[in-house]
């Protein structure tokens, strides 16, 4: 009688953190992908100044912000779309929902790894969903190749493709001859594609480049305050559309934003405003998170890598996707099989939390996990970030990887 979904596993992981530590537990709290930054100053001060903004703004946004928001990307990175083709939400989440909401039936192709939610919204949206596995040795990316040949799995008419860089759960991205070659596979075969770049402005290289811009016919592009302005509980996502989107496909997605969620709460509508508004200021705001994530992220990537553990040097975003392949043996001999057993031992005998491979789309017996380098504290905008100092459960953690892989004889 009901629909078998399970709670996402990244919420999951989030509450079983907070529980553990609740019971004086220490927990080094690299399950959950939340930003440790707080957006900046006056972004929070316009939110506190909206307090009695009480009304509901119209379903597409306020008009001003959309405007902030147009400017804004086509400063960034010559992302263009017109206020008019920009639908602002409570989170990106359910903007990618109501994109495959609007297709009746699709197949939608979704990378392996990708993100946990692609999948169960599909599924949700009574979709076929095909997987496009990837490899360690390709940098997990995918390319023409891998989607023609998924491609042939496909049974309906329409298509999307569901892009994500920098990615979760691998923390890499794409080079520009990377995308324009996707983009010639998805021309061909007329394929819409989500390009989720809600890491974009958290490219390690300040160099993200947009998917619209190789594809600009067919492509939407998701993003919001949650990454760059570390406003996720804010819930404030952005879907910006293409020029020439058939009138019915953007009235599809504006009656099932009005019948599910109405708009996005204006209070942080107008918080949005000024974090969109002051470009210059957003930016040195970003660049500031971009040398700490660096830092920290290009630690955990030389730990676990001095202990053999496969794994890509971090380029935006906050994640890696460690692969424990090379241990398989010694992690057999002492009972772990799966990235599940070896994600819970992990953090039963150490009290470091990953999530496993399983949750981003792979197989059981695939001994990866990923790991969200966001445990550590952001000192003053006008102090310098020390790693020793202000990063002790990020070194803590690692260090405990290590001792335990080690430990398991
Ligand atoms: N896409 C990716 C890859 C994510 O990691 C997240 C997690 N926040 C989202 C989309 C959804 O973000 P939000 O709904 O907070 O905009
Ligand atoms: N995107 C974050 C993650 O992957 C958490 C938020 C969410 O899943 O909605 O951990």
């Amino acid at each position: 009688m009901f629909r078998q979904i399970l709670e996402s596993q990244t919420l999951l992981i989030n509450t079983q953190s907070k529980k553990l530590a609740s019971q004086n537990k220490k927990v080094i709290k690299f399950g959950f992908g939340q930003s440790p930054f707080l957006p900046p100053e006056p972004v929070m001060q316009a939110l506190k100044d909206a307090v009695d903004r009480k009304e509901y703004s119209s379903v597409q946004g306020d008009a001003e912000l959309r405007a902030h928001i147009s400017k804004f990307h086509a400063a960034h990175n010559g992302l263009k779309a017109s206020p008019d083709n920009i639908l602002v939400a409570p989170g990106s989440k359910i903007l990618l929902y109501a994109v495959l909401m609007a297709f009746e039936k699709a197949d939608v192709f979704i990378p392996a790894p990708a993100w946990v939610s692609y999948e169960p919204q599909a599924e949700l949206a009574g979709h076929n969903s095909i997987k496009v596995p990837t490899s360690f040795d390709e940098k997990w990316r995918i390319n023409g190749e891998l989607l023609l040949k998924a491609a042939q799995s496909k049974k309906h008419k329409a298509s999307i493709l569901i892009l994500n860089y920098p990615g979760n759960p691998d923390g890499l991205t794409y080079t520009e001859e990377e995308l324009k070659a996707i983009a010639a596979v998805a021309r061909q075969l007329d394929i819409l594609v989500i390009s989720d770049e809600i890491y974009g402005l958290l490219d390690h290289s300040s160099s993200h480049a947009s998917f619209a811009t190789y594809y600009p016919e067919k492509t939407i592009t998701t993003t919001g305050l949650s990454k760059w302005c570390g406003a996720g509980g804010w819930r404030l996502g952005v879907a910006m559309l293409y020029d020439n989107i058939e009138p019915e496909f953007k009235q599809a997605l504006i009656g099932i934003a009005s019948e599910t969620y109405s708009c996005a709460p204006v209070p942080v509508q107008m918080a949005a405003k000024v974090a969109y508004g002051r470009f210059k200021a957003s930016m040195d705001y970003v660049d500031r998170q971009i040398r700490i994530y660096k830092e920290v992220g290009n630690y955990c990537y030389n730990g676990l890598t001095a202990v053999d553990i496969a794994l890509h040097p971090p380029e935006g975003g906050f994640y890696l996707f460690p692969d424990f392949s090379r241990h398989k043996e010694r992690l057999h001999k002492a009972g772990i099989a799966t990235s599940t057993e070896l994600c819970s031992r992990l953090l039963l005998e150490t009290g470091v939390a990953l999530l496993p491979g399983t949750a981003f789309g792979f197989e059981q017996d695939q001994l990866v996990a990923r790991l969200a380098y966001v445990d550590f504290n952001v000192p003053a905008a006008d102090s310098i970030f020390n790693l020793e100092r202000d990063a002790v459960n990020t070194v803590t953690g690692i260090q405990l990887i290590g001792s335990w892989l080690s430990g398991l004889g």
